[in-house]
């Protein structure tokens, strides 16, 4: 089969294009056809070195939806031919946390039990992956390929923290900083889904147009110092209820921390260590404030931001979809900041 393979951590040229042997499905694993894969931050990360250091060669690509072309002794839940989406966490099934439905915090992604696809292993930058059956969700014919591999590390996220962590509420004001990224961009639609009130704060004038036709009530610019006050003053005056910070630098989570209601949500979206501190006040206490993270989708998730999508809720944001033999043009492109919502890649 045809597979972009990385053989050395750098910039976007270390995609090489190879033909290699087409993988078998081992035991409670299915082969998948890959349909189409997504390119997001964490794979700038990866191919770059900077996220994990995990031996190569690796095939990247983290959720890919596709075909189960055909199933490995044992494999159960799905069936060759059905179309179906990558849920990407590879947890044990066992342990604390995936006992209580927690398994994005499994004990075992970070050790050769377990871990994500496209990373720990192999991924959908191929014609075919395999990959544990019950990572399997099913897809409805009414929801693409294209569409569906934005779920398990876009849209499958942001549902998450807007229904499990921040607990978005109808009539709730919800503060979206990085509204402009890919994951704040979906983030607008599935707080708006959740019945918030959206104010959305982007960096990049050029994103303006389209986070407003993703649903954000207000746009500000986080080029204006003044913009937490202007939360404030959007909100008569108590800030927002819940607010979703995808920047998650000193300078954001200072200004989202101020720009956070008593009794207000505030859920750190972004995934690598930046240096920031977070000096937590003592309204912490005196005003009853949360603070708290959310990581990537479990199957919970995956599965109702497929729903989500199904009843037109949820757009997913697709700019531009590439052939996988320009994976290299499409990792420029994204890091370029060209791309507005996804890139896909299709086999
Ligand atoms: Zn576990």
């Amino acid at each position: 089969m045809q597979a972009v393979v990385l053989r050395e951590y750098g910039p976007p040229e270390n995609l090489k294009w190879e033909t290699v042997p087409t993988p078998e499905p081992q035991a409670g694993e299915a082969l998948l056809r890959v349909g189409a894969v997504s390119v997001d931050l964490f794979q700038m990360e990866f191919r770059s070195g900077r996220a994990l250091k995990i031996e190569l060669p690796r095939i990247m690509g983290n959720g890919p939806a596709g075909e189960v072309a055909k199933l490995g002794p044992g494999a159960e839940g799905v069936a060759p031919g059905q179309r179906v989406v990558v849920c990407n966490n590879v947890s044990c099934g066992m342990c604390k946390y995936c006992r209580i439905g927690r398994e994005t915090l499994c004990a075992g992604l970070n050790n050769h039990r377990g871990g994500m696809i496209g990373a720990h292993r192999n991924g959908g930058y191929a014609e075919y992956v395999t990959v544990p059956a019950r990572n399997l969700l099913p897809l409805p014919e009414s929801v693409s390929y294209e569409q569906a591999c934005l779920i398990p590390n876009t849209i499958g996220p942001v549902v998450k923290a807007c229904t499990g962590r921040a607990r978005i509420r109808a009539g709730e004001s919800v503060l979206i900083v990085g509204a402009g990224g890919g994951m704040g961009i979906h983030a607008v639609q599935a707080a708006r889904a959740c019945g918030g009130r959206v104010i959305a704060a982007i960096r990049s004038e050029r994103k303006s147009q389209a986070v407003r036709d993703s649903g954000a009530d207000v746009v500000l610019s986080t080029s204006q110092s003044s913009w937490p006050e202007e939360v404030r003053r959007r909100t008569d005056g108590w800030g927002a209820d819940v607010v979703l910070d995808f920047v998650a630098s000193g300078d954001t989570l200072k200004a989202s921390l101020a720009a956070l209601a008593p009794a207000g949500r505030l859920v750190i979206m972004g995934f690598f260590p930046r240096g920031s501190v977070l000096e937590t006040p003592t309204w912490v206490f005196t005003e009853e404030r949360e603070i708290t993270g959310n990581r990537s989708a479990g199957r919970q998730d995956v599965a109702e931001s497929v729903a989500l999508i199904q009843n037109g809720r949820i757009k997913p944001l697709v700019s531009k979809i590439f052939p996988l033999k320009e994976a290299v043009q499409a990792h420029r492109a994204f890091e370029a900041g060209e791309i507005t919502g996804r890139a896909v890649l299709v086999p």
